[in-house]
């Protein structure tokens, strides 16, 4: 295979800190070394661990504070507590590469087949713990990344999600919304088997993909694919959809103010 998605999967010991102290929980598993660890943190100073899920207090000096955190962060990484995390963690990233690199060829098969993408970018994937939720794409080439299993090829399936967000800028919601249909649903059930509907994203979205989903349909059948060129077709169709609603809505309230009131 010629072209490749490289991921470079790593851990940042300083973002760890911060996404385990300020993340909420997906998953039970380890939930008691997680809590000991937000409870050790918040023992050394409950100031600069609101700080760090967000609270800042401007009743202190920037510079100051700066200054403070770099201490504490450092501090926490030390801990015995944060140590356990570090190898949870550690072990969970081996779990994600091993099964990024089980699924790659069908993964790049199915994605290069659905989209016609030219697939050979590199990316940095920042791995936290796997009972707190992560996963963003950052421009140009970051991921993050956490998540549990809740299905078999989880991760495969959304680390592909986060791949294709780098093709989709800026990201809207119809590209979004096509995004799900190509990773979150196709690629897992070719993984998986099983088929769609019922379709799995993000609930914001959900009406949305069920108004894609014929378009899709059709979409599938094509021998040559170009995701872009269906992307700036479903613009235009959901443009005019929504413009006949206004129509309609307006000839509705025409047509109501003018009527004469009954008597
Ligand atoms: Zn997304």
């Amino acid at each position: 295979m010629k072209e490749k998605i490289k991921l470079n999967f790593k851990i940042n010991e300083d973002y760890l800190v911060f996404h385990v102290v300020s993340s909420g929980f997906f998953s039970d598993k380890h939930k008691k070394d997680i809590a000991a660890f937000r409870n050790f943190a918040w023992g050394k100073s409950n100031v600069l661990y609101n700080f760090l899920r967000g609270a800042y207090d401007p009743s202190l000096g920037v510079a100051e504070f700066s200054k403070k955190i770099l201490e504490f962060v450092s501090s926490l990484r030390k801990s015995k507590e944060f140590k356990l995390i570090l190898d949870q963690t550690k072990d969970y990233l081996s779990f994600c590469e091993k099964q990024w690199m089980q699924n790659y060829v069908i993964g790049h098969k199915t994605i290069k087949d659905l989209t016609g993408f030219k697939l050979d970018e590199t990316f940095d994937v920042y791995i936290t713990h796997p009972s707190l939720a992560n996963g963003a794409f950052l421009a140009p080439s970051t991921i993050r990344w956490g998540h549990s299993e809740d299905w078999p090829n989880y991760t495969t399936v959304y680390l592909w999600h986060e791949v294709l967000h780098s093709y989709f800028q800026p990201s809207t919601e119809i590209n979004h919304a096509l995004i799900e249909l190509i990773t979150d649903n196709e690629l897992r059930i070719r993984l998986n088997g099983g088929e769609y509907p019922p379709l799995v994203g993000h609930e914001t979205l959900s009406e949305l993909r069920e108004k894609i989903l014929p378009y899709w349909r059709d979409y599938l059948k094509r021998n040559k694919k170009d995701i872009f060129e269906l992307e700036k077709a479903l613009e235009k169709k959901l443009k005019l959809a929504r413009l006949s609603i206004f129509l309609a809505l307006c000839l509705c309230s025409f047509v109501l103010f003018r009527s004469p009131s009954l008597s």
